[in-house]
């Protein structure tokens, strides 16, 4: 158990509360995350498919490696496009 000192240095002042209740934005990690996420994606060509893809992968993988990060995108990509060559595909048939 915690003894009181500890306790009181963890504590919240009344304008950090003020502060997060007001702009919670500011001290939420996701949330920030999530805003310049989409703010990335809505330039890409598959958006309209993938709509950001799965946030808490993505958020998981940009944590581990900026590698597994683009990699996600790069599988989307590929996924989509080969289902839409099908789909165009099978559309173009007589
Ligand atoms: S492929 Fe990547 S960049 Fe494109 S919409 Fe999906 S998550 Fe966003």
């Amino acid at each position: 158990m915690k003894d009181d000192k500890i306790l009181q240095e963890e504590m919240l002042t009344d304008d950090e509360l003020e502060k997060i209740f007001l702009q919670p934005s500011d001290f939420c990690e996701y949330q920030t995350f999530y805003k310049n996420l989409i703010k990335n994606c809505t330039g890409c060509d598959i958006f309209k498919f993938c709509h950001g893809g799965c946030l808490p992968q993505r958020y998981e993988l940009k944590n581990k490696s900026e590698k597994l990060f683009a990699e996600y995108c790069a599988g989307k990509h590929k996924l989509v496009n080969y289902i839409k060559a099908g789909v165009d595909c099978a559309l173009s048939e007589p």
